[in-house]
């Protein structure tokens, strides 16, 4: 086997290949633009396009394709071969500036939400040089950006771009008055860990459910679930290893830190956890990364489902968003230091945080809303709807103190004095235990669990990255005027304080006694998408996000209708695969095995003098799940016709959420209750011991 080193972003158009490829004056150009995003000239764009070229042909690549991540969440992709006619008859092998730079794909078919009217169909792709190109299946990959002709973003990366961009802009403002004048750019970076389950594709074959939806809509509980915690950093199995070990291998040639691997809580579950980076490149790198693992699965005879709830009644999977502040002189903002100009520092952007997240807790709950995630949140087994900010005791302490004026715990006799004392050390291990937070804080990051496995991580940091921009914008604003800064800054800190210390919360995530707390608090808890999505277009949000150049208020109303619909669309696919396996598959099973037990009874009581209490019970107990299954099945389908009729997107996702969705629960819970008393082998599809012992 070769060494990690010497395959590691073997696949990659990176800073290596860069600096021995291209001239140094060109090289240093396009480092320009990479580290500070100025304008590129097309001389310097053909030279790089023609580096790229060829180093993909020397790869063994025959196309191009500009890769970008429409607002489906997924990621597109049309591809163009290097073939250029020559004269005499043959072809040559081209890539000019102007194709890196800039596509054309006709995008008609993407979601728009209204925004892009057919006869301007065309949308344009950028270049996005900051995150390296690559190659993958004989392609050259150039990630860019996705917009219209007019200008309005088409997909997750512009606003993710200028949601970084926005952040940058008010962290400086916000540095300087720290005196901080080294600093060019501050950046935030993300480390999503990716949760998925692994099962066998001979079995998911012979399940409509899962080949449609991505998750079972039926299926009884096995005899073992995850109740003996056995599964959770357990060993791991060989084909499950030999899996990772390629995944691996896979991730690496792309480029990408995969660091860390282990089972997780739910059998057949596992993580995948990268080394952080910069969060564009790092949003590029879990796309990435999400679609190798199903490709890897495919090799080994496997399915790698990353739905937010594959099985009913084991966990389902979450991503974590780690994300922190950090200058390009190498500083976590987010890190409390050593000295007291630091950690006032910290403390700074600490509460900025607090009071983001406090302000914009509808925006953080909505950026992760998706039909498959709603099944997750609040089912004791990842963060309630509720947003909440987990700080560990120890620091908590300390904000109290500044909050209350008053001595901080033990350590010292005097009031904290912001700018001349030392913060107390805490230890980084009591921030790190509570897993029940939507948004801890872990040290010298947040993590932001609320996640889907299948989300796109770009929009929960496109809202986190808005909202922190914002309250340090309305720092800045307040402290560039003071006339003593310290006494300004300890003012500010202390109010910030006081004024969010609601969103606060250090306990159980999972208690139910919390939900009715944070009710009293006045915290949102928003349960559902069709809950939560409406939220994008209150007043306040979209003051905020067009104020910071993030969204135009059109474009907000159309994300807002491109992610109901896309909740909508979920559903109705899911409450028509169960239609599909009820009447095809389910009901003809049970009344196959209901027959037979019956015409077996009465065979055998002709034989011999038996109650056949057994049979009885069995059949009299099918027949009336049945005519459940029956009844259950009229009114999903009357559910999901009325759904059609209407027009109006809130009203029919609310109609989603009351009705559609518990007339699926109601015909679930007949068909699964049949499974328990029919015979397997009656059975049409496999069971969740099979799919989830089985591999
Ligand atoms: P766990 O949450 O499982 O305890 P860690 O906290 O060690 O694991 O790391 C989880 C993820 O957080 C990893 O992807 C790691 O690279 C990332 N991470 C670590 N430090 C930072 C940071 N400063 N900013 C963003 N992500 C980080
Ligand atoms: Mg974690």
């Amino acid at each position: 086997m070769e060494k990690i080193t010497e395959i590691f972003g073997t696949c990659v158009f990176d800073d290596r290949q860069m600096k021995a490829r291209l001239s140094e004056k060109v090289y240093k150009s396009l480092k320009r633009t990479i580290d500070r995003g100025t304008k590129l000239d097309s001389s310097v764009a053909d030279a790089v396009a023609s580096a790229m070229k060829d180093w993909a042909l020397e790869m063994g690549a025959t196309h191009y394709t500009h890769w970008f991540q429409p607002e489906t969440g997924l990621t597109a992709e049309k591809h163009d071969s290097f073939i250029s006619p020559a004269p005499d008859g043959r072809v040559i092998m081209e890539f000019s500036g102007k194709e890196l730079v800039k596509g054309e794909p006709d995008a008609s078919s993407f979601p728009s939400g209204g925004l892009r009217a057919t006869f301007e169909a065309r949308g344009y792709t950028a270049w996005d040089p900051t995150s390296y190109a690559f190659i993958k299946d004989g392609t050259l990959y150039i990630p860019t950006a996705f917009c219209s002709y007019t200008g309005e973003a088409l997909d997750k990366k512009v606003p993710l771009l200028r949601s970084m961009e926005a952040l940058n802009r008010q962290a400086m403002r916000i540095l300087k008055l720290f005196g901080n004048e080294k600093v060019r750019s501050v950046k935030t970076s993300v480390g999503p860990e990716q949760e998925y389950f692994l099962i066998d594709r001979e079995l998911w074959k012979q399940r409509k459910d899962l080949i449609m939806t991505g998750r079972t809509l039926f299926g009884a509980k096995p005899p073992k679930g995850q109740e003996m915690d056995d599964h959770y950093f357990g060993s791991i199995k060989p084909r499950v290893a030999e899996y990772m070990s390629d995944l691996d291998r896979e991730l690496w040639k792309l480029g990408i830190y995969a660091k860390t691997k282990h089972n997780e809580v739910a059998p057949a579950q596992h993580e995948l956890a990268p080394i952080y980076d910069t969060t564009n490149i790092a949003a590029d790198h879990n796309q990435l990364t999400m679609e190798v693992m199903q490709k890897v699965a495919l090799k080994h005879g496997l399915v790698c489902l990353l739905h937010e709830k594959p099985f009913a009644g084991v966990n389902g999977s979450g991503k974590h968003n780690n994300w922190s502040i950090s200058t390009d002189q190498g500083e976590n903002l987010l890190s409390p230091g050593d000295t007291p100009q630091e950690n006032a520092q910290f403390l700074l952007f600490l509460v900025a945080v607090i009071k983001a997240v406090d302000d914009y807790q509808d925006l953080l709950r909505l950026s992760v809303a998706t039909a498959g995630n709603d099944h997750r949140l609040g089912a004791n087994e990842a963060p309630p709807a509720v947003i909440s900010i987990f700080l560990g005791d120890e620091l908590t302490a300390i904000l109290e103190s500044i909050e209350q004026d008053i001595p901080y715990g033990g350590t010292k006799k005097e009031k904290m004095q912001l700018g001349v004392d030392v913060l107390p050390k805490f230890s980084k291990d009591t921030t790190d235990r509570n897993r029940t937070s939507p948004f801890a804080f872990t040290g010298n990051k947040f993590e932001f669990r609320m996640l889907g496995s299948s989300n796109s991580i770009s929009c929960a940091n496109i809202h986190l990255n808005a909202a922190v921009a914002e309250v340090l914008r309305q720092f800045a604003d307040q402290l560039e005027g003071a006339e003593d800064f310290h006494a300004a800054l300890h003012d500010l800190i202390r109010t910030t304080i006081h004024d969010h210390k609601r969103i606060i919360f250090n306990g159980n995530g999972y208690d139910d006694a919390w939900i009715v707390e944070a009710e009293k608090r006045g915290l949102f808890n928003l349960k559902t998408t069709a809950d939560a999505m409406p939220h994008l277009c209150d007043a306040k949000n979209v003051k905020m996000l067009t104020e910071h150049g993030i969204f135009t208020e059109p474009e907000l109303y159309s994300r807002r209708d491109i992610m109901l619909e896309n909740y909508i669309k979920s559903v109705t696919i899911e409450a028509n695969t169960m239609i599909d396996m009820a009447s095809k598959e389910i009901i003809p099973a049970v009344i196959r095995f209901t027959a037979d037990t019956a015409a077996a009874a009465s065979a055998k009581k002709a034989l011999v003098n038996t109650a056949c209490a057994r049979e009885t019970r069995i059949v009299s107990e099918l027949s009336a799940l049945t005519d459940e299954m029956d009844s259950a099945l009229t009114v999903l389908s009357e559910n999901v016709t009325a759904l059609q009729e209407m027009s109006d997107i809130l009203e029919a996702s609310a109609f989603v959420r009351d009705e559609l969705l518990p007339s699926m629960e109601r015909l679930r819970t007949a068909a699964d209750k049949s499974e328990q008393l029919t015979d397997e082998d009656y059975w049409a599809f496999p069971t969740y011991d099979k799919l989830l012992f089985g591999v």
